[in-house]
């Protein structure tokens, strides 16, 4: 399957389309879900046009790696989050959704998330987490 440059990301990337950005370099992007499985559900992703990790070269994965751990961490003091569940879905199959590689943050417990893109979260709320999270980068 070829990469669909019109994808929700890439349309983020390019700046078509607005998203709660938490951290941005040359190489990566990080911004809120917006349908969030806990508060502080966080996405990462790489600028390389991947499809899923599978995909994805691996000197932008290692890299894209680093910044999931930094993130990670900022979540954990910002939020003051306990635990840290890192999802990854490649396929269709696994239940992805946008057709550009990205990994979860999710500060809550995998007995306890909640159901996966399945409702809009309050876009308010999630900017107050989201500068939490900034703070403490
Ligand atoms: P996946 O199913 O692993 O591909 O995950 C895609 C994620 O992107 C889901 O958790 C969605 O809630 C989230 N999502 C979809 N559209 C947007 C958007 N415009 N901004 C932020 N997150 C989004």
């Amino acid at each position: 399957m070829a990469y669909d440059d019109q994808n929700i990301f890439a349309r983020i990337l390019r700046g078509e389309l607005p998203a709660i950005k938490i951290y941005e370099d040359d190489q990566v992007l990080a911004f809120m879900d917006i349908m969030p499985q806990a508060d502080g559900h966080a996405l990462v992703i790489p600028k390389t046009p991947a499809i899923s990790l599978l995909d994805l070269p691996a000197d932008a994965a290692a890299y894209t790696i680093q910044i999931v751990q930094k993130i990670a961490k900022a979540i954990e003091t910002g939020l003051d989050a306990k635990g840290i569940v890192l999802m990854q879905l490649s396929g269709t199959a696994a239940g992805q959704t946008v057709p550009h590689v990205h990994f979860h943050l999710i500060p809550s417990s995998v007995h306890e998330l909640g159901r996966h893109a399945a409702q809009m979260g309050d876009q308010e709320k999630i900017k107050v987490l989201a500068e939490k999270i900034k703070a403490a980068l």
